[in-house]
């Protein structure tokens, strides 16, 4: 028999309750338990009240079903669920989101202000051009801003996230090396201290993806890359700062010995805030980067968006880039389009999006550039790598630290699980924070560090917040290195345990099935 009732409580004996510490309803003081819709809500309540259908002859042939077994709520009830579903969730404005290569920053809220100005917030894409003049001034700002900002010749801003971002990349690249009719090159170099997304993009772009080792202190082995260029090559992917938190101080030396081999340098610049107003990408000899306006630029993001990934592109592969763009003449902006490509960018290898990219990004990225300024922006760049270094020095005491001794990280900071007793991982420490109240860090990611512990606090952490995840982080990691039981088994003040997590990212159960119904085919 189901053990859910009606109402969908798990209702336990007081016996049971005072045994177990478990409460009546499985709420937990103002922690509330909450079944799933199909479990409390039933295909004949529903929060509308419609009259009787009139009496029509169905012209469906029989076909028509009566009901579709979906669950139904009054109008209170539906507010409740939801609201306590998402009292489950965690978000930056609950706290510290330490998830390293992911800068989840605080959002500045005037950059949602001018976001949902109507004027921006409903325009259509198909809107005349002559009718979205300001838009198009807005996203011609910005990409002046990025341009500067990057020290880089134009830029693409469609993109959609920054893995769409380095697939626009990649394609310009193919179609310079077609347009020189050295098609035949194939190969993208990526190091090992790459983003996963680089060497998938490159594979999905049709490349074949070569390794490319670090070296001990973490970053590109120069020697090894220099060794296998050649006339196969089509370039190289690399992350800077890379994910172990490095700069890849060898860029310039690399994209030199790239170019002269005839490739092109990609640089996965999604950590841009690491940088910004510090390293011009140009001056490296980069020729293509994308820049995650959801991470450096801010605008909420998590849970799969939404995203924005422009790129920035060298005069080499500028005539590659894709359509449409924003272009500025004696009558205003206009947009560049197939049909009015012209000769000037009659090698764009085509589009990446139906119109014109993500409006609602560009506004909150251009808000922040303006509202930070030169100095400001420079200053994100110091507070998020002074603040990456304030966790790694607090913490290599009780956690190995293993490029610690390859001088001051980046934005990120990494760990290993290097000296936990015996049983002792990752995620014991993961989880136990979880109970500390904290989104766990980014784990077992980059996988060239075993038991990768990546820490990403961000700029716009204050030395309170840190200073309580670091007591947290501390606690956490001294229970664990002193073979303390209860790590193993944490969280305990969760809605939920430990779960099997690669089971269920295996075999996912992602259809509801009512108990009984299952239980009668048995
Ligand atoms: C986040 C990230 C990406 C991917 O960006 P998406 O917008 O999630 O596609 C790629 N590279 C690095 C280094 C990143 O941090």
């Amino acid at each position: 028999m189901s053990t859910i009732n009606q109402s969908g409580w798990r209702p336990t004996t007081p016996e049971a309750g005072e045994a177990s510490g478990a409460t009546f309803t499985g709420n937990r003081a103002l922690m509330l338990e909450e079944p799933l819709i199909f479990e409390i809500g039933s295909s004949d309540t529903t929060g509308v009240d419609f009259g009787e259908m009139p009496e029509g002859k169905s012209r469906l042939g029989g076909l028509e079903r009566k009901s579709i077994g979906l669950p139904g709520l009054s109008e209170p009830e539906t507010v409740r669920h939801y609201t306590r579903l998402s009292r489950q969730n965690y978000a930056i404005d609950l706290g510290l989101f330490p998830l390293g290569s992911c800068t989840m920053k605080h959002n500045p809220r005037l950059n949602e202000r001018v976001a949902r100005l109507p004027g921006f917030a409903d325009l259509h894409p198909l809107t005349p051009v002559d009718s979205a003049q300001g838009a198009f001034e807005v996203i011609d700002q910005l990409a002046h801003w990025l341009i500067t900002l990057t020290g880089m010749h134009s830029v693409a801003m469609s993109p959609k996230a920054g893995a769409h971002g380095e697939l626009c990349g990649v394609l310009a690249i193919r179609a310079a090396l077609e347009a020189r009719g050295e098609g035949d090159r194939k190969i993208l170099l990526v190091p090992i201290s790459a983003h996963g997304t680089n060497p998938a993009t490159a594979a999905f772009a049709n490349f074949t993806v070569e390794d490319i080792p670090a070296t001990d202190d973490g970053r590109v082995d120069l020697e090894a890359l220099k060794a296998r260029l050649g006339p196969d090559i089509a370039g190289v992917m690399i992350t800077n700062p890379n994910t172990c938190g490095l700069f890849e101080r060898d860029m310039k030396a690399i994209s030199d010995a790239v170019h002269a081999a005839g490739g092109y340098v990609y640089c996965d610049g999604a950590n841009f805030n690491a940088i910004v107003g510090r390293v011009r990408p140009g001056d490296l000899g980069i020729d293509a980067m994308h820049i995650n306006l959801h991470k450096t630029f801010s605008t909420p993001h998590g849970g799969g968006g939404p995203g924005s990934g422009p790129v920035v592109l060298s005069e080499a592969l500028t005539p590659y880039a894709p359509l449409p763009f924003v272009e500025k003449d004696g009558a205003g902006y206009r947009l560049v389009e197939e049909e009015t490509a012209g000769e000037h960018h009659a090698g764009t290898f085509g589009r990446m999006v139906a119109f014109h990219g993500q409006m609602g990004m560009f506004t909150r990225a251009l808000t922040y550039i303006l509202s930070h300024g030169a100095d400001g922006l420079r200053q994100v760049a110091e507070d998020s790598v002074l603040n990456a270094n304030y966790i790694l020095r607090s913490m290599e005491d009780v956690l190995d630290a293993p490029f610690a001794k390859s001088g001051p990280c980046m934005h990120e900071a990494i760990f290993s699980d290097e000296g936990l007793p015996e049983g002792f991982s990752t995620i014991d420490i993961a989880k136990a924070l979880i109970d500390e109240g904290y989104h766990p860090m980014t784990m077992y990611f980059p996988l060239v560090v075993h038991g990768a512990m990546l820490v990403e606090p961000t700029e716009t952490e204050s030395k309170a917040a840190l200073d309580q995840f670091i007591g947290a982080f501390r606690s956490v990691a001294a229970r664990a290195r002193n073979g303390d039981p209860s790590v193993k088994t944490a969280p305990h003040f969760a809605p939920r345990r430990r779960l099997d997590e690669t089971l269920a990212a295996r075999k996912p159960v992602l259809a509801w099935k009512d108990p009984d119904v299952a239980q009668a085919a048995e």
